[in-house]
């Protein structure tokens, strides 16, 4: 076989359609965010404003968070050294899985070296070693929890997104005796809604099933201390596993679950993506320790951060620039056309210096490729208006569609 003409073809079919995905070359700037500099294919160095961070709340930058990474780095040194196993616990290590655990009020936590690790290896391993389980899967849950169960090979019901009724419908229909966990994420990075929680672990409970849920995306976010959508809730001591990462509100790198004493060590014990790989940083972990701390103390920065985000949909409904109306943080402006929406991100950057990247399938479904906008605690009142004059300008100049102010 020639190897190199068949990835040539395979990444020429990419492009031919609007989804071959191209790196942006970035230098974040520390202490000034939303700053960065571009690196251009013409050799050239550029300043840009960073509209699509998943450090949602700038901690990535924050200054007792780098204190903290730079006295353990002095203090540790720069790797784990090992797997947990093979000499790589740390001390920071075990600080952090205390604190996950009394963030999400429960009796025990397990760090993995990312958030797709962790849903991958958590729903893998549970899913292949208790017998006969079936797993209710939300349909729009994130590629990690898919690829866990679809490992798994276990039996598996896809349940309409956000819907209690059918996930119930499904239930029904199987052995009452069958063990089940239904698997469910809180805030959708994608539309930016939020699951009916308490609705679906209603049903859960009368199907006598284990509840596993991935607050990615609302942890340091939401609740009073940054617990997530079901500290903010209520309803933390209903979900049996909470999965999270570190690497987004957190700002470091890293995920976790969350569960009883049992469960944590069950995984800890089974799961291959947990066992045979090398521990964080404890650096990272002392890091990311910090930066929990700080959120559950201060609600400064959710505060400032809503506010951010009203503006810049408020501002985007006074020029008629369309976009989801979600109850999240995440502002979708959907384009439509991958093609289209990769030239808008390009000239976004080129002309504006504005950096919004485009979101495309598999990512999102076809025809609903969108800008994916995350304004953050330290995007100016300046920095909103610049966004929002230039999308107005791009919406002129290829006459794309507005709503009514
Ligand atoms: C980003 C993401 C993950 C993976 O977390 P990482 O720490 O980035 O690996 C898991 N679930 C959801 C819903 C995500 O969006």
């Amino acid at each position: 076989m020639d190897f190199e003409n068949f990835f040539d073809s395979a990444l020429t079919g990419l492009q031919d359609t609007g989804n071959y995905r191209s790196f942006n070359d970035i230098e974040r700037h520390c202490g000034n965010m939303p700053r960065a500099s571009r690196y251009c294919v013409d050799g050239e160095c550029r300043d840009i404003t960073v509209w699509c961070s998943n450090d949602y709340l700038g901690m990535g930058q924050n200054p007792s968070v780098i204190k903290e990474m730079q006295y353990v780095l002095e203090r540790c040194g720069a790797g784990s050294g090992g797997t947990r196993n093979i000499s790589g616990t740390n001390h920071y290590h075990v600080i952090l899985e205390k604190l996950l655990a009394k963030l999400h009020g429960k009796e025990s936590a397990l760090l993995f070296t990312s958030g797709y690790v962790s849903n991958w290896a958590s729903l893998g391993t549970l899913a292949s070693k208790i017998p006969d389980l079936i797993v209710y899967s939300d349909e729009l849950n994130h590629a990690s929890m898919i690829e866990g169960l679809r490992h798994s090979r276990c039996e598996k019901r896809i349940w309409k997104h956000n819907s209690p009724e059918d996930l119930e419908r499904l239930m029904r229909e199987d052995d009452p005796n069958a063990p089940k966990l239904v698997a469910f994420e809180s805030v959708y990075s994608m539309d930016g809604d939020i699951a009916p929680i308490a609705a679906i672990c209603d049903v859960a409970d009368k199907y006598g099933a284990m509840t596993y849920l991935d607050e990615v995306h609302a942890v340091g976010m939401y609740g009073p201390h940054g617990g997530g959508i079901a500290e903010r809730e209520g309803l933390m001591d209903r979900i049996s596993i909470i999965e999270g990462t570190l690497g987004k509100a957190f700002g470091v790198l890293g995920g976790y679950i969350t569960g009883s004493e049992r469960v944590c060590d069950f995984v800890r014990s089974f799961s291959s993506g947990f066992i045979f790989t090398t521990a964080l940083p404890p650096a990272v972990a002392a890091g990311a320790a910090e930066s929990i701390r700080h959120l559950m103390d201060s609600g400064t920065e959710r505060l400032r951060h809503k506010n951010r985000v009203n503006e810049v949909r408020r501002q985007l409904d006074r020029v008629g620039i369309p976009h989801l109306e979600n109850p999240s943080h995440i502002i979708p402006v959907i384009v439509g056309d991958a093609k289209k929406c990769k030239w808008i991100s390009d000239l976004l950057l080129d002309s504006y210096g504005i950096y919004v990247q485009p979101i495309n399938y598999p990512t999102v479904p076809v025809g609903t490729e969108r800008l994916r906008i995350t304004p953050s605690p330290l995007h100016s009142d300046e920095d909103i208006r610049h966004l929002v004059s230039a999308l107005s300008d791009i919406w002129s100049q290829c006459a794309l569609a507005r709503v009514a102010a």
